[in-house]
């Protein structure tokens, strides 16, 4: 009955009588996430990798999601998967795994499996915004260790934290979002002494850090690795993985939706992990582009650049970021804004780094807005 007249006014009023009452406060107060319309820019903002897949992979992508059987569930053990994905990813034989849809879900069951109403979370801060969201999603009460002015680590103030805290769970993005620095291994070694829970270390940016704790999960048992394919090329696949000892992940798995990894991401993934080297190369381009845009940014009239192990830079604009932001929006550049969200943010725009003729436009567009 398209065309008809629904009903509004008074119904509507209804609703929101009703959602006012049972929807918990807390999420009500929220604002629902923003995602930025994106058609015609440049887009800088979301760390996505440039570059689409060449069209030889888009067709055996198509072939094999062909012949997948979308009126059945998937199956319950994703087996052959697993090994495919520790083969292709390092991840040693006798760690546990879980799938989840894209790392965001794996941080959300982490909480789940873990947190009791009122039980602790904790991560430096600023950091991934999705380990506040999901501890406070979860009823933990979510604590941000701040970092050091100069957005580096401040380890003592952590572990004290970690002391004082007992957290369940302390979350380590490495490298960091959205500072871009990396946690040297020896602070990352003292919170898994410290801390008398599990640890996530969040290696979302691994493959353009060159640098991952994978290997040493057997000497840690309060260890977690936590990677996603996003940041490689395939944010629209939404896949993460989480290897621990497998006494960790066998809890962990008792919490995820049975489900959560449909029949087309289970047909996509092998040929994409046969295909690894395509991926591989387009991060390693990434990583080559890094440091000149880095030192490029820095050239500019006062710009500070922060150290980034990361395929993105966090840059200050004194006094202008947020005007340099929608400079940048108005020229149909999308970076994304910190300013106002964290006080070591001030007038900070993280800035994903592009193709090589993004770069170029983004340098072009702050040069002229900056002189
Ligand atoms: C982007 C990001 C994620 C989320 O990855 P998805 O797999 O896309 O959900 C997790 N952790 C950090 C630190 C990130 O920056």
């Amino acid at each position: 009955m398209t065309g008809a007249p629904r009903p509004r006014g008074a119904q509507q009023d209804a609703a929101a009588d009703v959602v006012a009452r049972t929807v918990r406060a807390d999420v009500r107060a929220v604002g629902a996430y923003h995602v930025a319309d994106a058609a015609g820019c440049i887009k800088l903002d979301a760390m996505e990798s440039p570059y689409g897949l060449p069209p030889a992979l888009r067709e055996a992508i198509a072939r094999a999601v062909g012949g997948t059987a979308l009126n059945r569930y998937p199956d319950a053990d994703p087996g052959a998967l697993k090994d495919q994905v520790r083969d292709a990813f390092g991840v040693p034989a006798d760690a546990g795994l879980v799938f989840g849809n894209g790392s965001d879900e794996l941080i959300h069951l982490v909480v789940q499996a873990t947190c009791e109403p009122g039980d602790v979370v904790v991560s430096p801060w600023p950091s991934f915004v999705y380990f506040e969201m999901a501890a406070r999603q979860c009823h933990a009460r979510f604590v941000g260790v701040p970092l050091r002015e100069d957005l580096t680590l401040d380890l003592a103030a952590l572990v004290e934290a970690i002391r004082r805290e007992r957290p369940k769970v302390v979350f380590l993005a490495v490298p960091n979002n959205p500072t871009g620095g990396l946690w040297p291994d020896e602070a990352i070694a003292a919170v898994l002494a410290a801390a008398p829970g599990l640890v996530v270390v969040d290696e979302a940016y691994q493959p353009f850090a060159g640098r991952t704790w994978m290997p040493r999960l057997a000497a840690h048992p309060n260890l977690a690795v936590m990677r996603t394919v996003s940041k490689i090329g395939l944010a629209g696949l939404r896949f993460g993985y989480l290897a621990a000892h497998p006494a960790w992940t066998a809890e962990i798995d008792k919490v995820r939706p049975p489900y959560n990894i449909g029949v087309l991401t289970r047909a996509v993934l092998p040929v994409l992990l046969a295909h690894r080297h395509v991926l591989d190369g387009h991060a390693a381009q990434v990583r080559a582009d890094r440091e000149p845009l880095a030192r490029a940014l820095a050239g500019l009239p006062g710009t500070v650049v922060y150290p980034s192990a990361a395929n993105f830079l966090l840059v200050r604009f004194p006094g202008r970021g947020g005007a340099v932001h929608a400079a940048l929006k108005k020229r149909k550049i999308l970076v994304r804004n910190f300013d106002g969200s964290h006080p070591r943010l001030a007038d900070c725009l993280r800035i994903s780094v592009g193709a090589p003729h993004e770069n170029q436009a983004l340098l072009e567009a702050l040069t002229d807005i900056l002189n």
